[in-house]
């Protein structure tokens, strides 16, 4: 698959490999396919009776195909098969897709799990490579899991102002020995912050020709494409219930996810829309109304990865915008949802299916919810579970009044952990503290 920059000036095609490794352009803006793959022969060969390993699979070489060959896709899509997705119908009006059954209990995990099997093939054996990420909640523990083993690749951790969890002492990369996970707290900055300084360390020439360095985040194609896979799934355990039109309903911060599910569709997808289920940050409204410089800070809601006001992934929504207007203006739905309206899906959720649902897929619910409310309505639409409920206990306990049972791999992301360096939100503190690590 080949690449190219979201900047209308840059004409320059790029690799899979090369937009995985050096995931931001020269000239500014963001990678996006050049072209998509048509993937319908694989969504119509397969049924309700696949195994998640067999979609994965040809999913994951339409994507690498000729840019590997098929052995090495085929390990790549072998190391990825450890997390699945789960889809649990609920009624004729909705289905659940769970995807936080992972190592760290967030859809994050299935993004970053690829990068690092895609990496494992791909990063030059003969250089260190620096993997840098803005991080909220466990994004960070999901990133020690899949690249904590690694001799020849550096996490660095851009954390905000405030506490964080879940790394252990021994993961610390400190000059002589020890692990290879960087985790540096930016004083007095926000997660928005933290997102804007990535974007200029991985920006800054100099320091990627000494230390070669890409995003965990969703801007690196290795982690908003094959998050575009269990759309495909959800759609072929679902198809042969399907009597009407399809949504998804996609719990929103960055809208990396909703954006794996658009390019679902341009890979041939069969659906009708998307709902942007946001919190009262409404970061979609902003985008479109306001000046992209405009910057506020985010309020703090029940539900944390979604308090974004500047979406990481705005330039490829506004991107796919810019194609068809009209045609995107009928497949994303924005919804808000204030914190009552989510702890409701929460009780809902609960009294009506038996279900024990996070704050974050209880956006995606109660936006669900509100979508299908009109009497027209006759659609199914997927809700995507982000987060597992086993991460917010008192939460559920408040609301639902059901003790929730909390497996021993979420109780260790709830260990408070410390820095390596806590520094001002500047590039030039950034680089040395990373540089002092090696
Ligand atoms: C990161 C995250 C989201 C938001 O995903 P985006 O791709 O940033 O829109 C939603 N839910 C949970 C649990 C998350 O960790």
């Amino acid at each position: 698959m080949l690449l190219k920059s979201t900047n209308p000036q840059d004409a320059a095609y790029v690799s899979f490999k090369d937009a995985t490794l050096k995931c931001l352009p020269k000239t500014g803006g963001l990678y996006v396919p050049a072209s998509m793959p048509d993937v319908r022969h694989i969504i119509y060969a397969m049924d309700e009776r696949t195994f998640y390993p067999d979609l994965l699979a040809p999913l994951t070489a339409s994507l690498l195909e000729s840019e590997m060959d098929s052995a090495a896709a085929r390990r790549v899509s072998d190391n990825c098969a450890s997390i699945q997705p789960e889809l649990q119908v609920l009624d004729e009006r909705f289905s659940i897709l769970h995807l936080c059954r992972g190592p760290t209990g967030s859809f994050k995990d299935f993004g970053i799990t690829f990068l690092s099997a895609v990496l494992e093939e791909i990063a030059p054996k003969d250089e260190h490579l620096v993997v840098a990420s803005s991080v909220v909640g466990s994004l960070g523990t999901s990133l020690a899991h899949a690249f904590g083993m690694r001799k020849n690749i550096s996490c660095v951790l851009l954390y905000p102002q405030g506490d964080f969890y879940g790394l252990s002492p021994q993961m610390l990369q400190r000059p002589g020995g020890g692990g290879n996970i960087i985790p540096i707290r930016l004083k007095n900055s926000s997660p928005d912050d933290c997102a804007a300084l990535l974007t200029d360390l991985i920006s800054d020439e100099q320091w990627t020709g000494r230390y070669p360095t890409t995003s965990a985040n969703a801007i690196n194609p290795s982690i908003f494409l094959p998050q575009s896979f269990y759309y495909v799934y959800a759609f072929i355990k679902l198809k042969k219930l399907l009597t009407g039109e399809l949504f998804f309903s996609v719990p929103s911060g960055h809208f990396g996810n909703l954006i794996s599910g658009l390019y679902a569709w341009k890979f041939g997808l069969p659906v009708n829309g998307f709902i942007a289920a946001m919190n009262v940050n409404n970061a979609l409204d902003d985008l479109w109304k306001e000046p992209q410089t405009q910057k506020r800070i985010p309020a703090r809601t029940i539900s944390p990865a979604l308090d974004v006001s500047y979406p990481g992934n705005h330039r490829q929504l506004i991107s796919l915008y810019n194609e068809v207007p009209s045609v995107m203006r009928n497949m994303v739905f924005p919804k808000v949802e204030t914190d009552a309206e989510t702890e409701d899906a929460i009780d809902y959720a609960w009294r009506r299916y038996n279900i024990l649902i996070d704050p974050h897929t209880a956006v995606a619910f109660s936006a669900a919810l509100k979508f299908s409310s009109g009497k027209n309505f006759d659609g199914h639409i997927v809700i995507l579970s982000t987060g597992a409920a086993a991460k917010a206990p008192s939460l559920i306990r408040r609301v639902t009044g059901r003790e929730i049972y909390v497996p021993a791999h979420l109780a260790e992301l709830q260990k408070k952990s410390e820095p390596l360096a806590e520094i001002p939100c500047e590039l030039d503190f950034l680089e040395s503290a990373i540089a002092s690590c090696f």
